[in-house]
């Protein structure tokens, strides 16, 4: 299904009664996020904070160490804007052993105060005033709201359920002379989904043959279950037209640290550093300094036991939503189910997430605000599992309590 979001058209500044009260239009179209708001919620009702994704277990000690090391050696002032040499060095070896692709440090790296801000950079830096930008819903909620703070437009593919697969012809259906990027977030939040080989060749060809840039969101690149992760600028002809968003949140489970990732062409590299410099000069110095310790040091070991134990927190959370009546499965990467509670309640998502988290103590984050026209996601509800093993069985016993109460 395609729509093409009513952002900007309907905002007529004589809403406005005065200067005082008016705010910029560019605002007007979206509301602030829904995953924070249910953390608040969450905190106020003490529920089981199942809505944002952030994990409730600690950090890698070396990682810990790192940081408060260099605290301690005084790299306390600004980072080069773009990022510390030794970040970006890092960051450069891990793209080639990794998946092959050679980045150059010097040019082709800019680290930014986490994916959130990598993303806006990103389109500011390449995206025109009235020019469209494909967004797959169900979405992780920035990408729309980045697009109009562009002033551009977001054109929304819709994902159906329960395989949210990509398909070729659909992608021809939402291109227009218009399209100038689209934003492709795998291993994917909400639905788990890693696309494969096949769905990501067909967004390759439709880049390649109409002239589009991929914005890739790719921060859950380690945290798969089934399939492999590979990054669309690997794809023949990608390379110069991918920006490959990352970062170091999931992957080291430091999800306040802030530190984004950005891979790009140079020409483009250049634009997406004016603009990182000016919203937020740089990433925390310190930071940046035990991120490239964490990449140099943590060895495949850390990675196996990171997926092992996200797997197994899954399989947990999934038990208990499928015990207390909701229909799910196991997604095949991300941290995330999207859960149909269409057996327990006929509510809209916002009303029964509300009253999950108020009377059953859980909070997920409702299924609606995955989407451009929230009535699809109208019986969803995302409960995330980055969380110790004790909190989520906690969160089912809840969960059930909730459900036999009707
Ligand atoms: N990506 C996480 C989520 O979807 C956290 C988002 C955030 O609050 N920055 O919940």
């Amino acid at each position: 299904m395609i729509s093409r979001s009513p952002s900007l058209e309907h905002i007529r500044p004589t809403q406005m009664s005065s200067n005082l009260q008016r705010t910029a239009r560019r605002t007007h179209s979206f509301t602030e996020s829904v995953i924070r708001e249910m953390t608040r919620v969450a905190r106020e009702h003490d529920a089981v904070n199942l809505a944002q994704g952030f994990p409730d277990f600690p950090a890698p000690e070396l990682l810990k160490e790192a940081a408060a090391a260099a605290v301690r050696a005084d790299i306390n002032q600004y980072a080069i804007t773009w990022g510390a040499p030794n970040l970006r060095h890092a960051l450069a070896d891990k793209y080639r052993e990794r998946y092959g692709m050679d980045v150059d440090t010097e040019t082709e790296i800019t680290i930014t105060c986490g994916g959130t801000e990598a993303m806006a950079a990103v389109m500011l830096a390449v995206v025109d005033p009235g020019e469209e930008v494909i967004v797959m819903e169900p979405f992780y909620e920035n990408y729309g709201p980045d697009a109009v703070l562009c002033e551009a437009q977001p054109v929304f593919l819709t994902l159906e359920a329960p395989e949210y697969r990509i398909e070729k012809a659909m992608l021809e259906e939402v291109v227009s002379s218009k399209t100038r990027a689209i934003v492709i977030n795998t291993p994917n939040n909400p639905t788990g989904r890693v696309f494969d080989q096949e769905e990501m060749q067909a967004i390759a060809d439709i880049c390649i043959e109409h002239d589009i840039l991929a914005i890739t969101d790719e921060i859950y690149e380690h945290i798969y279950y089934e399939g492999e992760h590979i990054p669309l600028a690997t794809f023949e002809g990608m390379r110069e037209r991918t920006i490959t968003i990352s970062g170091l949140s999931k992957t080291f489970s430091v999800t306040g640290w802030r530190i984004g990732t950005i891979i790009a062409p140079q020409h483009l590299s250049v634009a997406i550093r004016k603009v990182h410099d000016f919203l937020t000069v740089g990433a925390p110095a310190p930071l940046q300094e035990a991120c490239a310790v964490g990449l140099n040091e943590l060895g495949p070991d850390y990675y196996t036991k990171m997926v092992s134990g996200y797997k197994a927190r899954g399989e947990v959370l999934v038990k208990a939503l499928q015990e207390a009546g909701f229909k799910c499965q196991q997604p095949q990467g991300a941290y995330y189910i999207l859960a149909d509670f269409s057996d327990l309640s006929d509510e809209d998502s916002m009303t029964f997430g509300r009253r999950l988290t108020v009377e059953g103590g859980v909070a997920p984050v409702p299924g609606g605000s995955f989407f451009s026209d929230p009535a699809r996601g109208h019986s969803l509800a995302r409960f995330v599992f980055c969380k110790q093993i004790d909190t989520l069985r906690e969160a089912g016993e809840r969960l059930s309590a909730f459900a036999a109460q009707g």
